[in-house]
């Protein structure tokens, strides 16, 4: 037996639906006031009835077949029932998987890399609760809770994994592959602010699993995890029995800890939903989703690769940040130098942007567009800029948004290939340094010197080539 054995289950919101999962409200609830984008449906009025939404069946499909899951003929919603205020009906409609019904996807294998593959137990697509906002009266005392049902009623999938990671590091990549293939797909964003929560469950030594519920954000959920195995040997090392128990994640103090007991105690007393009839699939739906299935990280890694001759490296570069990748790919609509532009984006590019991580969405608000960096490119590769001079005029364009030509217009950046021009430079720098003069007819490293005079005279506009030649003629002449 391993010694650490990790579960994940993962809600992320289908972000890319437009309205609610049994109602036509609104799917983004964000930009409401709170309760206004409810009806009497998703809130949960009696006599109202639910009518799926066909999309929501759809994109859950995209991410089943995505994450190596089977898709059953016929699906079934359940009523999985508790009380709670963010909950107006009393019950949430889920998935569950009984009576030879099954949810949306099951039976998944996903890749984590070449050794390692992770089952996923199954995937189902469910409805997500309201939001309970607590209202802080001062000195931590919590007085009052308000309640917004904006959020309820919002497509939600949950993807349930076996336990089979063995350290956080795992979980990690896998948090990583899943969340590039969901942006991938389109269907969920899961840079959005609440969009993906986690749950983990962790166990050492065979012993009591113990959970770890709302972890609000993918980046937390490793930390979590980590907290919990020390918490859980330091308990084994000093002989404590540790319990099966619900932990929470406080990811202002970074600790676990344990859940007042009631919330643990559940009997949710399933049944099916009387109000969604069984939905049918049919035979040609999944390979009519598998047709409208958008290319997945993998098959766009073995394009770029394949296609543009990129290498691996640099293609892994690209497509771990898809916004990236896709800004790539709209730049060669503009000019097609595939490695020199993706050598550009990863170096130049990115060095400028990694102070700014914190912006996930840099690449929507920037002045930056892909015809900037296509003719910059084009310049250097027409020998008339160098390297570091598009380097400054990349940073002239971030914050003016002008093209490249235009500000090396204005600021005098092309480079001097007149051969009058380098000609005085040369003759000024050989008239100052006379002793590298001398050396430079016996020592190669001199002649290098000279040419960094040059440069460093022109201001690192000189074209280096002509004045290499130039340098070695006027040697020459020294020489005889
Ligand atoms: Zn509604």
């Amino acid at each position: 037996m391993s010694l650490v054995m990790i579960g994940l289950e993962i809600h992320a919101q289908v972000t890319a639906l437009k309205s609610k999962l049994f109602c036509s409200c609104r799917g983004n609830y964000r930009d409401f006031k709170p309760n206004t984008n409810i009806c009497a449906t998703c809130s949960g009025l009696p006599g109202t009835l639910p009518v799926i939404n066909r999309k929501a069946i759809e994109y859950s499909a995209m991410i089943s077949i995505a994450l190596g899951c089977k898709v059953p003929n016929k699906v079934m919603f359940y009523r999985k029932n508790y009380f709670y205020p963010d909950l107006p009906k009393n019950f949430q409609i889920t998935q569950y998987n009984v009576y030879g019904f099954s949810s949306i996807g099951v039976e998944g294998i996903f890749e984590l890399d070449d050794l390692k593959k992770i089952r996923i137990s199954r995937i189902q697509l469910e409805e997500d609760p309201g939001r309970i906002a607590y209202v802080d009266s001062g000195m931590n005392v919590t007085n009052s809770a308000l309640i917004d049902y904006n959020r309820a009623g919002v497509a939600l999938i949950e993807i349930v994994t076996e336990p089979e990671f063995t350290n956080p590091k795992e979980v990690r990549l896998f948090l990583n592959k899943l969340s590039l293939t969901l942006q991938h797909l389109g269907v969920c964003d899961t840079l959005l602010e609440g969009s993906v929560r986690c749950d983990a469950n962790v166990s050492l030594k065979g012993g009591n699993k113990v959970e770890i519920k709302n972890i609000n954000s993918f980046k937390e959920v490793e930390k979590a995890i980590n907290y919990e195995i020390t918490r859980q040997s330091s308990m084994y090392n000093r002989n404590i029995k540790v319990e099966f128990e619900t932990r929470h994640w406080d990811d202002r103090k970074k600790i676990t800890f344990k859940a007042r007991s009631k919330e643990e105690e559940h009997d949710y007393r399933y049944f099916p939903e009387p109000d969604i009839p069984v939905i049918v699939l049919g035979d040609g739906f999944v390979s009519n989703i598998k047709d409208l299935m958008p290319e997945l990280p993998l098959q766009r890694f073995n394009r770029f690769v394949s296609k543009y001759k990129l290498s691996e490296h640099t293609s892994n570069i690209l497509i771990n940040d898809k916004k990236l990748a896709d800004f790539f790919e709209s730049i060669l609509k503009i000019h097609f130098s595939p490695v020199e532009i993706a050598n550009f984006l990863i170096t130049d590019f990115k060095s400028l942007i990694e102070d700014d991580v914190e912006n996930i969405d840099y690449l929507t608000n920037m002045k930056v567009k892909p015809e900037h960096i296509g003719e910059l490119v084009k310049m250097i590769e027409e020998n008339k800029i160098s390297r570091i001079t598009a380097k400054d005029i990349l940073i002239k364009i971030f914050d003016s948004g002008k093209l490249p030509s235009e500000i090396a217009n204005s600021t005098n950046s092309f480079k001097i290939s007149d051969e009058k021009i380098l000609i005085d430079a040369v003759e000024s720098v050989f008239n100052t340094e006379k002793s590298a003069v001398e050396d430079a007819q016996t020592n190669h490293e001199a002649i290098n010197f000279l040419l960094g005079k040059v440069m460093k005279f022109t201001k690192g506009r000189a074209d280096p080539k002509i004045a290499m030649r130039l340098i070695n003629t006027r040697l020459n002449k020294a020489g005889t």
